[in-house]
């Protein structure tokens, strides 16, 4: 966590009671913007708040599927928490989406993922990680188009599960929907950035201030 960070929750102070979507003012409990360690150099990003992570107002917890993010986080040592804790002691990670708003029916709109777009360009250019992690096919869509030279429909989230891909200025982790993951597949995400990211020096990318 950076020295100067006051807390793991909403770190840059982003509004709380947006209203630029009508639809999930109506719908949401919470605003669930970016959680965890600003100095991070590894965010991960999904479509949108789940059941759990919308009534706790943290990305990423309160159900299975944040559940098992949480688990391989702490595998990979970026969190010190348990997996059901509500509010995870993160370092060297930032948990966000692309949607911070709930709709508990249906997925976010073309049109609410650009009203939300903003949040997100603003925390990654804030942040300045060296790995973003993609997590699921909207998120790995959204951020092809902005991050790398492919055609964003090129990208099939199961067939770049546990790969790298190199983009402009960052890397791609991409990851299967939580829902959709087997044990395997979080084991051989895990793996992967085990052997293949932490074991070579991956903040060659860019050049990066000391942390
Ligand atoms: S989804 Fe994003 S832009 Fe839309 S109301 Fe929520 S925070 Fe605001």
């Amino acid at each position: 966590m950076d020295a100067h960070q006051e807390s793991l929750e909403n770190p840059f102070n982003m509004d709380e009671d947006c209203r630029n979507c009508p639809a999930l003012c109506e719908t949401r409990e919470s605003v669930v913007h970016g959680y965890g360690d600003v100095g991070g150099e590894f965010v991960f990003v999904g479509e949108m708040p789940s059941e759990g992570a919308d009534a706790a107002g943290v990305p990423f917890v309160g159900d299975a599927d944040g559940e098992r993010l949480q688990r391989m986080l702490g595998e990979l040592g970026f969190s010190r928490s348990p997996p059901d804790a509500l509010e995870p002691e993160l370092q060297n990670c930032v948990l966000t989406y692309l949607s911070r708003c709930r709709h508990p029916d249906r997925d976010p709109t073309a049109e609410e993922l650009a009203n939300c777009e903003p949040y997100l360009n603003a925390e990654l250019r804030m942040i300045n990680p060296e790995i973003i992690v993609p997590i699921g096919q909207r998120a790995l869509e959204a951020l092809a188009i902005e991050y790398t030279t492919r055609a964003p429909e090129s990208f099939d989230v199961e067939a770049e599960h546990a790969t790298t891909v190199r983009g402009r200025g960052f890397e791609l982790l991409p990851m299967l929907e939580l829902d959709r993951q087997t044990d395997a597949d979080s084991e051989a995400w895990v793996d992967h950035v085990r052997e293949n990211v932490f074991g070579r020096d991956y903040r060659q990318t860019k050049g990066r201030r000391s942390r």
